[in-house]
């Protein structure tokens, strides 16, 4: 397994592939990987030749008073890992190397990021689609994965390889989740064991709120509802936004008709917590 850390020379493997007739596949991740990342990265070794996994805790997606200093990093125990897959390639760049002294150019999604979570981390989603579209232009991949787990950075990234012509395929993976429900997360490692307990609360309201779809409720505002009962149970969690919107444009709606997504972001101490569900309304019966 090559490491490469120079974005110049990460662009030199990716044309030697090219012209060599590779295909090649994408896992952007931050590193401290976990059974969701390596999910993402064995679907890119079934679907491509050449598997390259980055590795960057990008700085710019954290607000000034988010965890970039104390976000877990072990890349040793990451390298085991992925040459175990096996990757092929790593690209671990510094950030000055992606971040140069007037660096001035920014992607930005519009109403895709306008709810959820951009409405509570100004400019997170901007740094996201700039960083992705960095690394499409450095690693030139055929296929990308990504994990549902962070559905509005799947949508947002979906959205721009449209909106901007990148000549990519977007493969959206779904949540790997621990035995007792909880979704896995790289920032899990900060939860004590009250909090993890806390924490299993969100799993459990977003399943609250299928049940109440399967039994036939379409109000919105049911599934919600549904939901923040268990969420209110849970003892230290503070929930920042619990919603029910159309799984496509991220808009919130009031009678479920099409897929929906319920979603669900809530701190458990000082450990802010995502996870989501697409939920699909059986077709209305024929009269
Ligand atoms: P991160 O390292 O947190 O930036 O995540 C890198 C990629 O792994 C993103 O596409 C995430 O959506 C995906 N991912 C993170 N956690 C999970 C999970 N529990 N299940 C599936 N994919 C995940």
């Amino acid at each position: 397994m090559e490491i490469i850390r120079e974005a110049g020379q990460m662009q030199r493997w990716a044309e030697t592939a090219r012209l060599a007739g590779e295909k090649i596949a994408c896992v952007p991740t931050m590193g401290y990987l976990h059974e969701g990342h390596l999910s993402l990265m064995r679907e890119g070794r079934r679907r491509a030749s050449r598997l390259v996994v980055s590795v960057f805790v990008n700085p710019t997606q954290f607000g000034p008073s988010e965890d970039l200093n104390s976000y877990p990093r072990d890349f040793d125990r990451d390298c085991a890992l992925m040459e175990a897959i096996p990757v092929d390639t790593v690209f671990a760049p510094q950030p000055a190397d992606l971040y140069p002294p007037g660096f001035q150019t920014w992607v930005e999604a519009a109403e895709i990021t306008r709810g959820l979570c951009g409405a509570y981390r100004p400019g997170h989603f901007r740094a996201v689609a700039t960083v992705v579209a960095k690394l499409f232009n450095i690693i030139k991949p055929h296929v990308a994965l990504f994990g549902e787990k962070d559905y509005q950075q799947l949508r947002t990234i979906e959205q721009m390889v449209r909106d901007l012509n990148f000549d990519v395929e977007i493969v959206a993976m779904p949540i790997v989740r621990e035995a007792d429900g909880l979704a896995m997360s790289s920032r899990n490692a900060y939860l004590s064991p009250e909090q993890r307990a806390s924490a299993l609360a969100i799993s459990r309201a977003l399943r609250a709120a299928g049940q109440k779809l399967a039994q036939g409720v379409r109000r919105a505002q049911e599934l919600r509802e549904a939901a923040r009962v268990v969420l209110d149970a849970a003892g230290e969690l503070n929930v920042q936004y619990l919603e029910v919107v159309d799984a496509q444009t991220l808009e919130p709606i009031g009678l479920i008709e099409a897929p929906v997504l319920v979603a669900i972001a809530a701190w458990a101490g000082r450990t802010r917590l995502i996870d989501n569900c697409v939920l699909v309304p059986p077709p209305a019966p024929t009269p």
